[in-house]
């Protein structure tokens, strides 16, 4: 049974460590990540009779999993737990037969083919590979925040807003993932501090009016954060005003940051065409720079990170791996 609940997902690219066992099989498809974009496009290639495998690495179900409720997945008129749905499509992909292990994805060669794609214990070969490694949470690079990372600092209130029963908590950013969490460590916590650089919220007006409502919620506006302190735990934080820059502490047991995401590309570098954000870039039919190498979900669309759309474009995906894999049949 895999965790669909992880702490925290730490997927960025390790140094190659020497590989123990090599796989000779070569797949139609090799699928890199397990989220709501991997798996859809491995329930669309199973329904195409394609040999597709997984590779989900440390987050099997991929973000959606951290979600407390998901409501806007069609399909749950009164929403799905977000590790819930994650374990729904994971089912839904293994009835199809694509294998799925948890295996990182250390470094890939697409100047060879078949395709090469190598983890700390295999060589895989495939005729057709789908990116689908998604974003990991920006950090905010002040001090005490990789001190007290795990400890008192986190990106998941899903996952450790348990931990902070009638505790105060810090909130940094504006957006739908920082209200929505704020509101769900109000089970929790006695007060949740919002803060946030600008002097409005950036959420959806739904989530504003949920968070202005809710007696527990409080905003530190214009302010953003200088550093985390504390000794053996979390105690506060040091905030400066960017309007009268004033600097300040308040006090607080933990700190949920979420101010962005990046695009897991950095195994991708030079193999395909990444924009100057690091976002893959693919064509509408999500085909990259690179033949037979498709992209899909949020590593190739900063725009619209949603399950539903990262879903969508797996399946995009897969229907033109079909495609390419038909072709080159053709001229074989
Ligand atoms: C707290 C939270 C709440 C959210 N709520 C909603 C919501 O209510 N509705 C909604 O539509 N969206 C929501 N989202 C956004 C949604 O989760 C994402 O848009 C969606 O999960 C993107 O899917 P994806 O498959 O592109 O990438 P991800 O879900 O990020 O999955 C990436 C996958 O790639 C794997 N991976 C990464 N690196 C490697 C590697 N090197 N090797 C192998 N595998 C790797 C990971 O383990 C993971 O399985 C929420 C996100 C968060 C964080």
């Amino acid at each position: 049974m895999l965790d669909f609940k992880l702490t925290q997902h730490q997927q960025e690219a390790q140094p190659l460590v020497e590989v123990e066992q090599k796989e000779h099989q070569v797949y139609d498809l090799i699928i890199l990540g397990g989220g709501p974009a991997g798996l859809t496009a491995a329930i669309y290639a199973g329904r195409a009779a394609l040999k597709a495998l997984v590779l989900a690495g440390s987050l099997p179900g991929g973000q959606i999993a951290n979600a407390e409720m998901v409501e806007n997945f069609p399909g749950f008129p009164d929403g799905i737990a977000g590790a819930e749905l994650a374990q729904q499509v994971h089912e839904q992909a293994q009835r199809f037969d694509a294998t799925i292990i948890t295996e990182v994805v250390r470094e890939v060669d697409f100047s060879v083919y078949p395709l090469e794609v190598r983890t700390s214990s295999n060589i895989y070969h495939a005729r057709a590979v789908i990116i689908a490694t998604g974003t990991i949470p920006r950090r905010l690079g002040v001090s005490g925040e990789s001190e007290f990372y795990g400890r008192g600092v986190s990106t998941c209130a899903t996952c450790d807003g348990f931990f902070y029963r009638d505790r105060r908590v810090v909130v940094v950013g504006g957006g739908d993932s920082a209200v929505e969490e704020g509101l769900f460590l109000t089970k929790f916590a006695r007060e949740v501090i919002v803060v946030h650089r600008r002097d409005e919220l950036r959420a959806c007006d739904m989530l504003q009016k949920r968070a202005f409502a809710n007696p527990k919620m409080r905003f530190v506006w214009d302010s953003v954060v200088e550093g985390i302190l504390g000794d053996q735990a979390v105690k506060g934080i040091r905030v400066r005003n960017v309007k009268t820059g004033e600097t300040s502490v308040i006090d607080t047991d933990g700190v949920f940051v979420y101010i962005g995401l990046i695009p897991v590309t950095g195994i991708f570098k030079g193999q395909v065409d990444i924009d100057d954000n690091g976002y893959i870039i693919t064509d509408r039919r999500q085909q990259t720079s690179v033949p037979g190498v498709f992209a899909a979900g949020d590593v190739q669309n900063p725009d619209f990170r949603q399950a539903v759309v990262a879903a969508g474009s797996g399946a995009v995906a897969a229907i033109e791996v079909g495609r390419f894999l038909a072709g080159l049949s053709q001229t074989q």
